[in-house]
Formats: C-alpha cells, structure tokens, sequence
C-alpha cells in the first residue's frame, strides 16, 4: 500500500525509490496552513488547508483535476514536507490515487489478479 512520506524537496524523492513529491507545483496544494482562512477570522489550520483541498477538489474542475491525480499518483509513494502524523493533503490524494473507482474497476481487478 503507497504511503505517505516526509520529505522536504524534490531531490529527496528521486532517491525514495519513486516517491512523488507534493509539497508544491502540480501535486502541491494551494491551501497553506498559516494563511489567513477565508471561512474564520485568524490563520488556516492544517486540518482545514487539507479540508479545503478536498472541497476544492469534489468541485466541477476540482474533479477533473482529481481525476488526473488519481491515474498519476496510483501505486506511488509521496513525499511531502508536512510532518508525519499532522494533517496533509497528501492523505487525501493517497486515498484518491488509490482507491477503487467504479469507472476503472475492470482495471483494478486486473492489477490485484497480478
Ligand atoms: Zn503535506
């Protein structure tokens, strides 16, 4: 089962045994903890960075994105700078990339048939 690693840049991936680093650019997510939360006075929560990427992410061009994560992230390790144990948003595309999906389910039986 992939996992989440940490990790701080991507030259820590490539030697992680192809572990995909989110921490920023296509994978990253847009929502930082310590910015000014747009739903409550004061700063985002890592919790509610995460919960707001998810929201982001059930949305009409969310979706498309998700998509996209989901079949490039299926199988890989990721690597993220958030410390082990605090909320990421990586666990949300662990369990986007690699959960069963209706649409590719013919896929995925033949993958586990392996
Ligand atoms: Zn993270």
């Amino acid at each position: 089962m992939p996992r989440r690693l940490q990790g701080l840049s991507p030259s820590h991936a490539s030697g992680s045994h192809g572990a995909v680093f989110i921490g920023r650019g296509l994978f990253g997510n847009p929502f930082r903890p310590g910015d000014p939360s747009p739903t409550a006075p004061g700063p985002m929560s890592p919790g509610e960075a995460v919960d707001l990427y998810a929201a982001t992410l059930r949305g009409p061009v969310g979706r498309r994105y998700a998509e996209t994560f989901a079949r490039l992230l299926r199988g890989k390790d990721l690597l993220c700078p958030c410390p082990l144990g605090t909320p990421c948003h990586g666990d949300l595309l662990l369990q986007l990339a690699n959960r069963s999906h209706p649409c590719s389910r013919s896929h995925a039986q033949k993958v586990s048939a392996r």
